[in-house]
C-alpha cells in the first residue's frame, strides 16, 4: 500500500490484500487428534463408552466444576439445561437479543417464552438493569451469553436470580477458558453451557457440555440426553437386568466416544489455543487504536475473555458508506469477515410469532448496524493477522470522511 495515497480496493478491481480467503473461524486438527480418533474406532466402543465419562471428568476438572454432562451439540446442551431448570409451558426466560438464535430457541423447545432484555453498550452483553425490568411472576430463568468470549455481568445477574428464585443458565459457547472476577467460567452460574462446534475453542465435530455443581441438576441433564431414562434404575434393579424406567420425555442427545476422544485430545491444547487467541486480540487492538473509523471490542477490568470472536464496530458518522459496503470491500480483499449477530427478535420467526419490531431493543439494533467480526481462530499465522490489519486499514481509510 502506498503511504498517503488511497490504495485501490479489490472491490474496485485493485489487488486484494491476500490471494486466498481467510475464514473467520476454523478448527485445528493435529496428529494426536487423528490418533485418538483412530484408537476409538479400533476399540469396539464407538458411542457411550469410556471416553464419554473421561471427557466429562476432564472438562469439569479444567473449569473447576463438580459435574459435567456432555451433549450432541451446544444447542442440545442448552435444551437440556432448560429442561433441568424446570422451564415449562407458561414460563418465561430472559435472554439477550445479541446472540445466535439457539440461545433463545432452547426456551421455545420447552414450550416457554423467551423474553429479551437489551444489552450494555460497551460489552454488548445483557444489561442486568434491563433483566430486572423484565422479571415477572412467570420468569423461571435468566440465560446470559458471554458475547465474543467476554463474560456477562454474572454477579449482578446471580444477585437478581437469588432475589427472585431464578435459575441462571449461562450460554458460554464463546467463553471456554475465560475468567470472571478471579473465577473460571463454568463455575459461576447454576449451569454453564459450552459448544464444541469446529469454530469454537476446542472441537468434537458437533458437541456440547453443561457444567454445574448441583447433583440434582446433573441427574436431570443425564436423564434428558438419554430419552428421559432414569439411569439410577440400572443399579437399583441389578437383579432384573432388562429393567429401566423412562420417567420424563427426553431425547437422544448423546455425544459419541469418537467425539469425546477428539475432545480429550483437543482439551490438552486448550491453553495454547487461548493464549494464541489472546495474542491475536492484543495485536488487533493495538493496531486499530489509531484508526478513527472503528471501535475495537471493550474489555472490563477483572475479566480475561476467551476471544471466540473479535467484533469491531464502525463509526458510521466517520465513514462515507455503511456496514454493508465495508463488509463487501473486506470480503473482496479475501478477509472472511462475518456479522455476529442479527438480533434474534428481528428474525422472521420471532417477529411473526411474538410481534417484535424494529426499535424494540435499540442498543442491540444500533450495535448490529455497525458490527463486523474479523477472523479470529487459534490456527491463524502471524501473516494472516497482518493481512487482516492491513485490509481493515486499507478499507476503513478509503471510506473515511
Ligand atoms: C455455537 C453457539 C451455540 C450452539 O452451539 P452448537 O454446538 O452449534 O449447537 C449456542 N449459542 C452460542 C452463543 C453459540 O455461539
Amino acid at each position: 500500500m502506498v503511504r498517503g495515497k488511497r490504495a485501490i480496493l479489490a472491490f474496485h478491481g485493485g489487488q486484494p490484500v491476500r490471494e486466498m480467503l481467510l475464514p473467520y473461524g476454523r478448527q485445528w486438527i493435529d496428529e494426536d487428534d487423528l490418533g485418538a480418533v483412530l484408537e476409538v474406532l479400533r476399540s469396539g466402543w464407538i458411542t457411550t463408552g469410556p471416553k464419554v465419562a473421561e471427557f466429562e471428568e476432564a472438562l469439569a476438572a479444567y473449569v473447576g466444576a463438580k459435574h459435567a454432562v456432555s451433549f450432541s451439540s451446544g444447542t442440545a446442551a442448552l435444551h437440556g439445561a432448560a429442561f433441568a431448570a424446570g422451564i415449562e409451558p407458561g414460563d418465561e426466560a430472559i435472554t439477550t437479543p445479541m446472540t445466535f438464535c439457539a440461545t433463545a430457541n432452547c426456551v421455545l423447545y420447552q414450550g416457554a417464552k423467551p423474553v429479551f432484555a437489551d444489552i450494555c453498550p460497551d460489552t454488548l452483553n445483557i444489561d442486568p438493569d434491563e433483566v430486572a425490568r423484565h422479571i415477572t411472576p412467570r420468569t423461571k430463568a435468566i440465560v446470559p451469553v458471554d458475547y465474543a468470549g467476554h463474560p456477562a455481568d454474572l454477579d449482578a445477574i446471580l444477585k437478581l436470580a437469588d432475589r427472585h428464585g431464578l435459575v441462571v443458565i449461562e450460554d458460554a459457547c464463546h467463553a471456554l477458558g475465560a475468567d470472571y472476577n478471579g473465577r473460571q467460567v463454568g463455575t459461576v452460574s447454576h449451569m454453564t453451557v459450552f459448544s464444541f462446534h469446529p469454530v469454537k475453542h476446542i472441537t468434537t465435530g458437533e458437541g456440547g457440555m453443561v457444567t454445574t455443581d448441583d447433583a440434582e441438576l446433573t441427574r436431570r441433564l443425564q436423564m434428558f440426553r438419554n430419552h428421559g431414562i432414569d439411569s439410577d434404575t440400572h443399579q437399583r434393579q441389578a437383579d432384573k437386568q432388562w429393567y429401566y424406567r423412562m420417567v420424563a420425555l427426553g431425547y437422544n442427545y448423546r455425544l459419541t466416544d469418537i467425539g469425546c476422544a477428539l475432545g480429550l485430545s483437543q482439551l490438552r491444547r486448550l491453553d495454547i489455543n487461548l493464549a494464541r487467541r489472546r495474542e491475536i486480540a492484543q495485536r488487533y487492538t493495538a493496531a486499530f487504536q489509531g484508526i478513527p473509523g472503528l471501535l475495537p471490542p471493550a474489555m472490563r477490568p477483572d475479566v480475561n475473555p476467551a476471544w471466540h470472536l473479535y467484533p469491531i464496530r464502525l463509526h458510521l458518522k466517520k465513514l462515507r458508506v455503511g456496514r454493508t459496503d465495508v463488509f463487501r470491500a473486506l470480503r473482496s480483499e479475501n478477509i472472511g469477515v462475518n456479522v455476529h449477530y442479527i438480533p434474534v427478535h428481528l428474525h422472521p420467526y420471532y417477529r411473526e410469532r411474538f410481534g417484535y419490531q424494529d426499535g424494540d431493543y435499540p442498543v442491540a439494533e444500533e450495535a448490529y448496524e455497525r458490527l463486523i467480526s474479523l477472523p479470529m481462530f487459534h490456527g491463524m499465522s502471524d501473516q494472516d493477522v497482518e493481512d487482516v490489519i492491513q485490509a481493515v486499514g486499507k478499507v476503513v481509510k478509503y471510506y473515511a470522511i
